[in-house]
């Protein structure tokens, strides 16, 4: 897989606001935010999406992922009145950086059906 943007983030070679770390995830805020927050909780791991992803394997990973976005969200005080969690895949999903990342987005009443 190519190295994305991400990889540089997590080796600190370019910056971002780092909400949180630890071993494996590195959770840092969008560059171009959609909501009052707006945060991408991304593992180390280079894994490029969804589709490379199996619940064997990263079962693991994918719980903690859930476990450092419930800690950020109450972190950033909308764990109450909620929140979104989002993996956008391949084309047709969005998605535009191909290091599997979850948006966290909050603070503000989100939408149904997603654009
Ligand atoms: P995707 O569309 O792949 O699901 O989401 C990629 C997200 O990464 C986008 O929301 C975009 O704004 C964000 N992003 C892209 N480049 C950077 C960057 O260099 N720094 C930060 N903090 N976010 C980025």
């Amino acid at each position: 897989m190519a190295e994305t943007i991400f990889s540089k983030i997590i080796r600190k070679e370019i910056p971002a606001a780092i909400v949180y770390e630890n071993e494996t995830v590195l959770a840092f805020r969008d560059i171009n935010p959609a909501a009052p927050t707006h945060i991408l909780v991304v593992p180390k791991i280079e894994i490029a999406k969804v589709t490379d992803l199996n619940g064997k394997e990263h079962g693991a990973l994918l719980g903690e992922m859930i476990d450092v976005a419930n800690a950020i969200a109450k972190q950033e005080g909308i764990a109450e009145k909620g929140f979104r969690l989002v993996f956008n895949c391949g084309d047709d999903g969005g998605q535009e950086v191909y290091h599997l990342h979850m948006h966290l987005l909050g603070g503000r009443k989100m939408n149904w059906p997603p654009g």
